[in-house]
């Protein structure tokens, strides 16, 4: 009698095949973009950068001559003379130095994390399928997971189309600073970057000023060149004070409420922070998208857009996320160029009022609807 074999499973792997199927699940560091910005960009992307250096340079031998016209040989005051080169170069150093950190820093990089990439060794790094499975981590919502880069993503990061790339709490796309994203890791240095040119343009608008209108008093006691040049140097020094300051200020709002350029001109980006609608009685998706809402629905959209911050903890606590600092003297390097934010660029705490006015904005966007 032959021997009972039981019935061996319909399909069955051997170890090898189950290693090579996981080995095509991997994420390479490459490919996951912690750099993928850096590398091929056209060269004209860069022009608005030279702009920028240009500007901030082009004043530089008309102030000098100024400064040692009129201040020294005017009014023989060398120490005004000290005194305005130092706070000018200090400034204009000041300002080369968050200029750099934000061209060289990468501005937030989505995935992976860089202490996961040291232990890969440069074998790539892997995601297994289990992790990518993780049933705490929704990765169907479109906050979750970006299908550009075919990643996950934390709170507050948003795909650049034009680096390609995702970017931890991006706040905006700047041409003007090399093309590049300005996000968790270079905010602080390019708002630092903002203060120091309004206050450079301020300070050489305010003395040159002061210089013109002692040429206009004394018609004879200055050369026939130097008003020219006060004129100039007041003329561009208020235009820069007054563009370049009001982004600052403008900035510097963001921060006290603790928002991105981003979350603050996009309203229609609440609707992804709103919370479960009920099922039935309206013909909205969960959440809701832009192009389905009535008027009078993007009215109280944008109404309440103006009144929830889901991020402002007071804005103390937004000042020291932004520009906090947890080392011994790290004061210094905030004043130097700004610093980096703090945490860890993926989670944040919320405004405990505001998942209260999300629910009340989802149930009249639910109300609304209903009575269309
Ligand atoms: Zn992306
Ligand atoms: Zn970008």
């Amino acid at each position: 009698m032959a021997p009972h074999r039981s019935p061996g499973p319909l399909l069955s792997f051997s170890e090898r095949e189950i290693l090579s199927a996981e080995s095509t699940i991997v994420f390479h560091p490459q490919t996951l973009s912690n750099d993928v910005d850096t590398p091929h960009k056209p060269w004209y992307h860069y022009l608005p950068l030279c702009a920028t250096v240009f500007l901030i340079l082009a004043p530089h031998p008309s102030w000098l001559y100024v400064l040692v016209d009129f201040h020294l040989q005017t009014l023989h005051q060398p120490a005004f003379f000290v005194a305005h080169l130092i706070i000018t170069y200090t400034l204009t150093f000041m300002a080369f130095s968050s200029l750099i950190v934000i061209l060289a820093r990468d501005p937030g990089p989505a995935n992976p994390p860089p202490s996961r990439l040291e232990g890969a060794e440069g074998e790539g790094e892997e995601i297994g399928l289990t992790e990518a499975l993780m049933p705490d981590r929704d990765f169907s919502s479109p906050e979750k997971w970006c299908r550009k880069c075919w990643a996950p993503r934390s709170e507050r990061t948003h795909h650049c189309s034009i680096c390609n790339r995702c970017v931890m709490k991006m706040d905006h796309h700047c041409p003007w600073v090399g093309a590049k994203c300005i996000g968790h890791r270079t905010y602080p240095a390019f708002v630092h970057f903002l203060c120091c040119v309004t206050f450079l343009a301020i300070y050489i608008a305010v003395v040159a000023s002061n210089a013109l209108w002692f040429a206009f008093q004394n018609p004879f006691a200055v050369h026939e060149f130097i008003p020219v040049h006060e004129l100039g140097l007041a003329f561009t020094g208020g235009i820069f004070a007054l563009t370049v300051g009001s982004f600052a200020v403008y900035h510097l709002y963001l921060i006290s409420t603790n928002q991105t350029t981003l979350e603050n001109i996009a309203p229609f980006m609440l609707l992804r922070h709103l919370p479960p609608l009920p099922r039935d009685g309206h013909s909205l998706s969960d959440p809701p998208l832009e192009a389905e809402l009535s008027p009078v629905q993007r009215r109280i959209v944008r109404d309440a857009h103006g009144q929830i911050f889901i991020y402002d903890v007071g804005w103390k606590r937004n000042w020291v996320q932004v520009f906090g600092w947890n080392r011994k003297l790290g004061w210094f390097t905030r004043l130097w160029y700004g610093g980096a934010c703090l945490g860890d660029g993926k989670s944040f705490p919320r405004n405990p009022r505001s998942e209260e006015m999300l629910a009340k904005l989802a149930n009249d966007l639910v109300k609304f609807d209903s009575d269309r």
